[in-house]
C-alpha cells in the first residue's frame, strides 16, 4: 500500500465486538486475565494499550519500518534512547539541535557521566572526526532547526556503520511523509508527534521507530520500566492527525516554498534559510533525500538587530506568537527568546544562529493572507 492510505488505515482494523471504524479511546488501567499470565495480550497500561499499539503500528508503517514505540512527548522518547547507555559513553551530536535535546543532553546526561561533542554535520568529516573509541551513537536533526541545515543520511549512516555507532535521526522536521531515514540506514527514527504528525496543536507525544528487533526490545523495556508513556486519548488524537498528513504536507509544503521565495526577493530581508531555495547550501541533497522541503521557513531582516525582530514577531496576526510547529496555523517564533533560550550564546552563535533570527511555522491557511500578515508585520 501507498503512503496516503498506509496513514490512513495501517494500525486500525474495525472494532471486531461493535464494528466501530475508528480504534476506540481504551480507557483503561488494567486488563482481565483468565488465569494468571493468560491474557489477550495486554496487562497493564504502562507496558501496552490498545490505542497506543494502534499509533504504534500506524507510526513504524509511515516509516517503513517493523516497529514503534510512543512515548508521553519527544523529548520522553530522547530520554529513553538516552538510557540505552551508560557513564563514560560518548555521544556525536548535530550542533544545530531541537533546544530541548541540547538540553536534555548537556544539563542531565552530562551529569550521569555521559560525554557529548556538537559538531556540524553537515560537514560529514568533522563527525568522522568526533568519533572516537567511546562513541556509542550519532544523533542529527535533518532539517534543523532553527537554520533548516541539511545533512546527508545516507553519508552519516556509511561512517556510523563504518564506526559501529547508532544512527538516530530526528525526522520531526521533515515527517515520514517527506523524508525516510530508515531507508538511508539510520538504526532509529525519532519524533516528536507533537508537531506534524498530529498536526492540530492539540496534543503532546513522541515516538521510536526502529526495525531492528533488539533494539526494539531494549527500548521497549526502557519505556516500561521508566514509564513516560503517553495516554490513551493522546494516542487516538495523533492517530486522527497522521490521517491527513499526507494532505497536510502538500499544503505546508506549497505555502512555505511560496512564502520563502518571496522573502528572498524582498529587499527588507537580508537571509532567508529554507531548504527548497536553490541558494541554501543544502539544496541539493535536500532535493535527493526529501520529496519536499517541508513548512518550516527561518529568516533575517536586513536591520539585523534582536529588538527589531521581537517586534515584528509581536505585530503579526494570522501568525500566532508561540513556540511549536506543524500544526494547521500558522505560527512565528523568536527562537534565541523562546524555543533556543536553553542554548548558551557561545554555542548558538558557534552555530550560526542570529539573535535577529526569526523563525515560521507555516500553515495550512490561505497563502494570500499569510503573505500579506508578514508584508504587514515587516512594515
Ligand atoms: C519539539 C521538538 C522536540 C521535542 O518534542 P516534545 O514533544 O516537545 O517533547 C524534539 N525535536 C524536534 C525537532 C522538535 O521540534
Amino acid at each position: 500500500m501507498k503512503f496516503s492510505t498506509r496513514a490512513i488505515h495501517a494500525g486500525q482494523t474495525p472494532d471486531p465486538t461493535t464494528g466501530a471504524i475508528i480504534t476506540p479511546v481504551y480507557l483503561t488501567s488494567t486488563y482481565v486475565q483468565q488465569n494468571p499470565g493468560i491474557h489477550l495480550g495486554y496487562e497493564y497500561s504502562r507496558t501496552g494499550n490498545p490505542t497506543r499499539t494502534a499509533l504504534e503500528q500506524n507510526l513504524a508503517s509511515l516509516e517503513d519500518a517493523r516497529h514503534g514505540l510512543c512515548f508521553a512527548s519527544g523529548l520522553a522518547a530522547t530520554d529513553a534512547v538516552l538510557k540505552l547507555f551508560k557513564s563514560g559513553d560518548h555521544v556525536v551530536a548535530g550542533d544545530d539541535l531541537y533546544g530541548g535535546t541540547h538540553r536534555l543532553f548537556t544539563q542531565i546526561f552530562q551529569q550521569f557521566g555521559m560525554q557529548f561533542d556538537f559538531v556540524d554535520a553537515t560537514d560529514p568529516q568533522r563527525v568522522v572526526d568526533a568519533i572516537g573509541e567511546t562513541t556509542k551513537m550519532v544523533w542529527i536533526e535533518t532539517p534543523t532547526n532553527p537554520l533548516l541545515k541539511i545533512t546527508d543520511i545516507a553519508e552519516i549512516s556509511r561512517i556510523c556503520r563504518e564506526k559501529s555507532t547508532l544512527l538516530v535521526v530526528d525526522n520531526t522536521f521533515a515527517t515520514p511523509c517527506l523524508q525516510q531515514p530508515m531507508s538511508m540506514g539510520a538504526d532509529i527514527v525519532l519524533h516528536s508527534t507533537t508537531k506534524y504528525l498530529g498536526g492540530h496543536s492539540d496534543v503532546v507525544g513522541g515516538a521510536l521507530i526502529t526495525s531492528d528487533d533488539d533494539l526494539r526490545d531494549r527500548l521497549a523495556f526502557i519505556q516500561n520500566a521508566a514509564g513516560a508513556i503517553p495516554g490513551p486519548l493522546d494516542c487516538f488524537l495523533t492517530l486522527r492527525g497522521t490521517k491527513t498528513l499526507d494532505v497536510r504536507m502538500e499544503r505546508h509544503c506549497k505555502n512555505a516554498e511560496q512564502i520563502a521565495q518571496w522573502l528572498q526577493d524582498d529587499p527588507r530581508i537580508s537571509t532567508v534559510y529554507y531548504p527548497g531555495l536553490e541558494s541554501h547550501p543544502g539544496y541539493e541533497i535536500a532535493c535527493r533525500q526529501m520529496s519536499a522541503p517541508g513548512g518550516m521557513v527561518s529568516f533575517v531582516l536586513v536591520d539585523e538587530s534582536e529588538s527589531h525582530a521581537r517586534e515584528m514577531v509581536s505585530r503579526t496576526k494570522i501568525f500566532k506568537l508561540a513556540e511549536s510547529l506543524g500544526g494547521v496555523e500558522s505560527l512565528i517564533e523568536h527562537p534565541i527568546s523562546m524555543t533556543h533560550g536553553a542554548v548558551p550564546a557561545e554555542v548558538r552563535h558557534k552555530a550560526g544562529l542570529s539573535d535577529a533570527l526569526i523563525r515560521l511555522s507555516v500553515g495550512i491557511e490561505d497563502l494570500e493572507d499569510l503573505k500579506e500578515d508578514l508584508d504587514a508585520a515587516i512594515g
